[in-house]
């Protein structure tokens, strides 16, 4: 499968940044002018404060709304968490999972990450696991490159039917927030890394599937650039998602 037969993936990660007031407003300037989901998905990752109103206002239009992180327990005695069982059962598909700021500000590491994987793939919600690197590319005793381990216990005990449901973003910490996109090349290395990495867990048929994304201050400008690398399949924007207006250029690139 080419890259072009893999249906390109536009993903807006809101974090924490809006406030009540500003999410219908911004899913109403949207809502009507997505592309049609074979020529491309549309994700919004929210807060789950918002994910009821957005999963409303969203009903009958073309933008899937997604969970930015979850618990890996599906129910019990978590104060504070959010269940994957309650997001799957409210009409969530997608979740994002080990994001960069998750590792690094909450200490979740590759098998917290991987936890998060199985609870997903059990209650039916695709994982979109981060792949983060840090300035320095560390490599461990094993000589294995911090992307690909992270890679390689994402994916520890998924069986192939469920790696195909799987995404996996490149997200180097040093181009998140930062205002410096990786070049499309440096961007196009680390996808293409993930991908050889997937294709010796599974096969080359299994990585030929599965939708590497980038991300990192990835802004109408740089999109375009970035989407046409064979191996990076969509991309995954913090910044730039905020204003409804400025993610639309993105999506329309
Ligand atoms: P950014 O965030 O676009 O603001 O760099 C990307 C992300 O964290 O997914």
């Amino acid at each position: 499968m080419s890259a072009k037969q893999r249906v390109p993936f536009i993903g807006a990660n809101w974090k924490m940044y809006l406030m009540p007031d500003q999410v219908i407003p911004y899913i109403e300037t949207i809502k009507d002018q997505l592309p049609s989901p074979d020529q491309a998905e549309v994700m919004i990752a929210a807060s789950p404060l918002y994910l009821w109103p957005l999963l409303d206002h969203a009903k009958g239009s073309n933008v899937i709304i997604a969970a930015e992180n979850c618990d890996y327990h599906d129910t019990g005695a978590y104060t504070g968490e959010v269940s994957p069982k309650a997001l799957s059962e409210m009409g969530i598909t997608y979740s994002i999972a080990g994001h960069s700021e998750r590792r690094h500000y909450f200490d979740e590491d590759p098998e917290i990450v991987n936890k998060k994987v199985h609870a997903l793939l059990r209650n039916h919600i695709n994982p979109i696991v981060c792949c983060d690197e840090t300035l320095v590319r560390t490599e461990t005793d094993d000589d294995v490159h911090w992307v690909v381990s992270q890679v390689i216990a994402a994916f520890k005990n998924v069986d192939a039917s469920d790696a195909a449901k799987m995404m996996i973003a490149y997200e180097p910490r040093w181009a998140i927030g930062t205002g410096i996109t990786a070049s499309a090349e440096e961007a196009e290395e680390g996808c293409a890394l993930i991908r050889q990495t997937i294709s010796s867990i599974y096969s080359p048929a299994l990585a030929d599937t599965v939708r590497v994304l980038y991300g990192g201050s990835v802004t109408p400008k740089t999109v375009k650039a970035l989407m046409a690398q064979p191996d990076i399949d969509g991309v995954l924007v913090g910044s730039a998602s905020l204003d409804p207006n400025e993610f639309l250029k993105l999506i329309h690139y």
